[in-house]
């Protein structure tokens, strides 16, 4: 019974989504939906890095959060448009909240959207929004043993940012041997080590999106 119930919440869901899609496709947008766990530096990352993009092309934000605003306070203090979305305590974006949000977007103007999804592993990997790509951030304070625990959501993102690297010599994660269950979860996926208070891979993380836009 439950298992129908989730066929026909993702069927409709799937649907928008495809709508959104089609809509970024006709506009030129490369969207971005970037998930990860609460904590992970989803946020701290987008900061770093559109410092850097946001004099080279149109961005705009999406942040999706439980209640509160705060990241979006964040971005928009580094001067690049945010939209909020608080999902009132559900865990994931799907595609209709994205529809909503899109509505009160230019997106004639816009090159790049990211669409920062709420803190979570699980089930942001099993909803569409209608992006172009999925990205994953996994800070290596978690633990390696999260590629293997939640397998979904790094089988769906063509980009997975090791996160904190600059923590590695005070944390207990095989970081070869992470490396080595992700790219046989997802030999197609692009694997990069960054670090948001060193900056590491934040220039190749900009590289990659550039690549995109191209
Ligand atoms: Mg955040
Ligand atoms: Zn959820």
């Amino acid at each position: 019974m439950q298992v129908e119930v989730m066929k026909n919440i993702l069927g409709a869901n799937d649907e928008i989504a495809q709508s959104n899609r089609d809509l970024f496709s006709q506009k030129n947008i490369f969207v971005l939906n970037l998930m990860g766990s609460p904590g992970a530096g989803k946020t701290s990352v987008l900061e770093k890095s559109l410092a850097i993009l946001k004099s080279e092309m149109q961005i705009a934000i999406i942040e999706g959060d439980l209640f509160t605003a705060k990241d979006a306070e964040r971005i928009d203090r580094i001067g690049v448009p945010v939209f909020q979305i608080n999902t009132a305590g559900g865990c994931h974006l799907d595609a209709p909240m994205i529809r909503k949000a899109i509505d009160k977007l230019d997106l004639d103007a816009l090159d790049l959207l990211i669409i920062e999804n709420v803190g979570n592993l699980v089930c942001p990997a099993e909803f569409e929004l209608g992006e172009s790509k999925k990205a994953v951030i996994l800070s290596i304070a978690e633990g390696d043993d999260k590629p293997a625990k939640y397998p979904l959501i790094f089988k769906e993102s063509e980009l997975i940012l090791l996160n904190k690297i600059d923590l590695l010599p005070y944390v207990n994660f095989d970081l070869e041997r992470v490396k080595k269950d992700l790219s046989r979860m997802n030999p197609l996926a692009k694997i990069l080590e960054t670090s948001a208070t060193s900056g590491a891979g934040i220039d190749e993380f900009c590289g990659w999106i550039r690549g995109q836009i191209q």
